[in-house]
This record gives C-alpha cells, structure tokens and sequence, in this order.
C-alpha cells in the first residue's frame, strides 16, 4: 500500500487522498480548499497526480471540503467510478451545482473587473456542465456495513461516521495473504445529536487516517444549547422583533427544523409558531433528507414510521422564489427567518440582516462555526456597525450564539473512537495544526504522523 495526501493536510479544508493498492489507484475525497480568495488559486493548482490515471474516487461525504473539486478532477481528465452512500450522492448532486453557480458568478465578477483594468479574465474553476459530467460518473451506491469488491483482493466497506446525512468511514482491505487494511475516518459526528445515529466503530484496522478538526476542544452539551435557542425566540417574540438563523443547508438547517419541531410538541414554543426556510438549497436538502430514513437515528426513525414528518413545523414555509424572499422584508415582527449563508458571506441572509440587524427588537441567531473575517463572525465579535450593501446598519438587534450544535465529534470523542481501534500506525490530517499537535500527544501505542501536502509513505 501507498498512501499520499493532496490536500487538508495540517487544515480542515481540501480533503483528497491517493491510495495506491493491488494495482488500483483510489482517491478518497477530492475537496475543495474553503475560506478566502487566496485559495482560489491553491483549488485551481495541479492536483499532484494525474486525474486519468485514478481508477475510482470513494467518497465520504457530501460537504464542499470533501466533493467540491470532483468537476475539475472530471474536467482535467478523472473517467473512473465514483462511489458512495446513496444519501450522499443525492446531497452532492446539490452541493456541486450550487457550486459551479458560484464558480461561475465569481468568474463573471472577476472577468468584468479584469476588462476594466485590462487583465486577462481567470477562467470558472468548473461550470454547472462540469457538475453534470461528474454526476454521470456516480456508479455503485453503498448501504452501511455492505462489502463492496474494488478489485480481485480488494475491498471496501463504509460505515456510519454519525457527520451529516449518508456520512460513512471506510475501511479498505487487502483479502489476499497479507490482510492488510486501512480505514480512513471521513469527518467524524458528535453524539446525541438528533436524526443522525452516533459514530459507527469500525472492526480494527492496521493504519487509521483520522480527522482532527476538534482534537483540542471539548464541545457544550446540547440540551443546554437547545434551551438557549428556544429562549432566545421567545425572548425576541415578546419584545416584537424577528428571529433570524444564518443557516447552513446541510444537515444544520435540517437540525433547526428539528428542534424547533421538538420544542413546539413540547409545548415550549408557540404552536403556530412562523418558520421561513429561506433557502432553496436548504429546501432540496431537507427534501432529500425526507427521502433516506435508512439513515435516521431511533428517536427520528420512530417519527417517521408512526407517519410524522421530523421537519414538519405546523407554520412553516419553503421560499424557493426570490419574491417571496423580498417579501419576507415587510414582516416586523413574530418570524423565525432561516436563511443562507451560514455565515452571513453571500445569500439572502444578508437582505434580512439589512432589514433587522438595526431594529433592537429583533435578534440574529448563531448556530454554527463563524470562519475569521466573515460577516457572521464580525457581528459575533461585537462590530457596532457593518456594512451591507453599500450601506452603514447600526447594529441594535440581540446577537445570540449558540455554540452547542456541532457536527463534529471532540477531542474526547475522537479518542475514544481511536482508542477503540488500536491501529498500529495513525496518521492524522483535517485539521489544524495545534489542533492535531494536542490529539497526537494524547495518544500511545500507536505511530503518529502528521503528513504535509505532497507526501508519500509506503504502509
Ligand atoms: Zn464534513
């Protein structure tokens, strides 16, 4: 076996790894580098292997950081299969295009400013043509814990890694004489998260390639941060403002919906309580997250089979149209407003900010990861005033952030699923650096590396 690493080596973002194995050549993941301009390029650079030599791409899951370079991978050459849990395909599908939107936009943004001054335009990193080529190329749909045979002696099995609908680890196995296997972890999930079942611990392997992103940290428990979230709505609600949530459309919005659903049949919510799903993207999530119960955890499975809907809110509504979106701006009060981005960088959560982050009645909603130097982690760091639109907005709403909803196992989590493990050889990425360097000092009897971008090593 030959391992090397093409990306989130010592970060969290750019997920692609080369195994080399009984004359196969696999790729697992093939994600695009996320959080600034700067790395536009670094996506757009060679991949460090030729992309017509890979044999097949196995997939972990649907995040961008994970898939999102898959087009270009098929544009620059890749015509292998791609394999993956069916629930993942499905979200990827939606991922991608949403993804080449941007490229695109971005690169109709980039090219009029380079006529301005006279520069050569930069090409789209891929277009939504690219997005469907690569859909074509999605061939085998695993179920948990089914065996898949990649080649004479070789296999592969994908378990639950508990991250975001259709998540897996996968373990990967020579079933010649030497036996030999290796797992590679994808992003581990946080327990006792609602809809999604805890971590699947895969049987032993003699090399684990794990994600570190909270190697360092210990996370908030969740019933306290669900208590936050319901106070904040009703403390908004009587002061007769509106409440708006900065959603991720993958699994994050789906996890609200969840929540706010639970808190109502509780009674701690309003039962006609006013939902907007601002987000078509989210939509198409929350659709597809409809359509894979085999993914459920007991309590979300027990919903379903009884008939109950777990994303169903008595009040809620899905804005697919940018009208009604505009419309949503009249509302002054009683509204619980989901809308994208995540963090506040693009989308129509920014017409609602505009429309609310001036009122002291009403209050923004934090409920996930807030990058440096984005608007959302500006707004949670205390700016008095930002700028939207070209225009000032004082900043007079309640800005609550709610830090308990990840969708990443923590330091305690990640080693306990190691520990369960004992592989002989770990070899970490996804994540940063301290990160990481806190994780490898917790460990024994294990070797530990931490490999750069563009390393090779021969297991
Ligand atoms: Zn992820």
């Amino acid at each position: 076996m030959k391992l090397s690493f093409h990306g989130a080596n010592r970060d969290v973002t750019g997920s692609c790894h080369l195994l080399e194995v009984q004359g196969k050549r696999i790729l697992i993941d093939c994600g695009l580098y996320q959080g600034g301009r700067e790395l536009d390029e670094e996506n757009a650079e060679d991949f460090g292997f030729d992309p017509s030599s890979i044999d097949m791409l196995l997939l972990t899951h649907a995040h961008l950081d994970h898939c999102g370079r898959i087009p270009l991978l098929v544009k620059r050459g890749f015509t292998g299969e791609i394999v993956t849990a069916s629930a993942t395909r499905e979200l990827t599908r939606v991922v991608l295009l949403d993804s080449a939107h941007l490229q695109e936009e971005e690169a109709e943004r980039h090219a009029r400013q380079a006529h301005r001054h006279g520069h050569r335009p930069r090409e789209a990193l891929y277009g939504t043509l690219d997005a469907l080529n690569a859909m074509d190329q999605f061939g085998r749909a695993v179920t948990y814990g089914e065996t898949l045979e990649l080649a004479p002696n070789l296999t592969a099995t994908f378990y639950d890694a508990g991250h975001i609908l259709g998540s897996a680890s996968i373990r990967i196995e020579e079933t010649d004489g030497k036996r030999r296997s290796i797992i590679f972890s994808g992003d581990l999930g946080n327990k006792g998260r609602p809809i999604l079942r805890d971590p699947q611990i895969p049987p032993h392997a003699d090399t684990v390639v794990m994600e570190t992103t909270y190697g360092d940290r210990q996370h908030k428990a969740l019933g306290p941060s669900i208590d936050e979230f319901y106070t904040a709505i009703t403390e908004t609600f009587a002061r007769g403002g509106n409440v708006i949530v900065p959603t991720f459309a993958l699994e994050r919005a789906q996890e609200v919906l969840y929540h706010l659903r639970a808190g109502i049949e509780a009674g701690r919510l309003p039962h006609n309580l006013p939902v907007f799903l601002d987000s078509p993207m989210a939509i198409s999530a929350t659709e597809i997250f409809r359509r894979h119960p085999e993914c459920y955890d007991a309590e979300a499975r027990d919903l379903f089979d009884h008939g109950h809907d777990p994303f169903a809110l008595p009040a809620l509504r899905f804005v697919r149209e940018t009208a009604d979106s505009i419309a949503l701006n009249r509302l002054v009060g009683g509204a619980v407003i989901m809308a994208g981005s995540g963090m506040c960088t693009g989308g129509r959560v920014r017409h609602h900010l505009r429309h609310n982050l001036w009122r002291k009645e009403s209050s923004v909603v934090f409920v996930g990861f807030a990058a440096p130097g984005t608007l959302a982690r500006i707004l949670i760091d205390g700016a008095k005033r930002v700028k939207l639109f070209g225009e000032e907005i004082p900043v007079r709403a309640h800005l609550y952030t709610i830090n308990g909803f990840s969708a990443h196992a923590d330091q305690e989590e990640l080693l306990a699923w190691h520990g369960a493990l004992k592989p002989a050889r770990t070899i970490l990425v996804h994540g940063e650096e301290k990160a990481m360097r806190t994780f490898a000092g917790l460990l024994t009897d294990t070797q530990v590396s931490m490999p750069q971008k563009g390393d090779e090593m021969t297991l």
